[in-house]
């Protein structure tokens, strides 16, 4: 997958701090997550927010069974040093509820 630069620059300029957080003010899907959406040769393109950060750091998105976890619990965050690659059972296994 490549990722247009003008998506990359789109997508850290849509970010806000709160608290420790980059929270990106692009519209969230039914999960809550930040969703950016572009065109490319005519074919519409959408992505998490987080995952274009992570793409910016990394030229590569992970891919199932890996996951992109984020460190801080906020699904909205797309802070790249709240960002860690995981599989999906390690992702369940520490979700900040299942660690109490
Ligand atoms: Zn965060």
């Amino acid at each position: 997958m490549v990722i247009p630069d003008r998506v990359i620059a789109r997508a850290f300029a849509s970010l806000e701090p709160l608290g420790d957080c980059l929270i990106s003010d692009y519209a969230c899907n039914h999960k809550g997550v930040p969703i950016i959406g572009w065109r490319d040769e005519g074919r519409a393109r959408s992505l998490a927010v987080h995952r274009v950060v992570w793409y910016a750091a990394h030229r590569s998105v992970p891919v199932e069974p890996l996951t992109l976890h984020r460190t801080c619990g906020d699904v909205e965050c797309a802070r790249l040093e709240h960002l860690v690659v995981m599989t999906r059972a390690e992702n369940a296994a520490t979700r900040p509820n299942a660690m109490r």
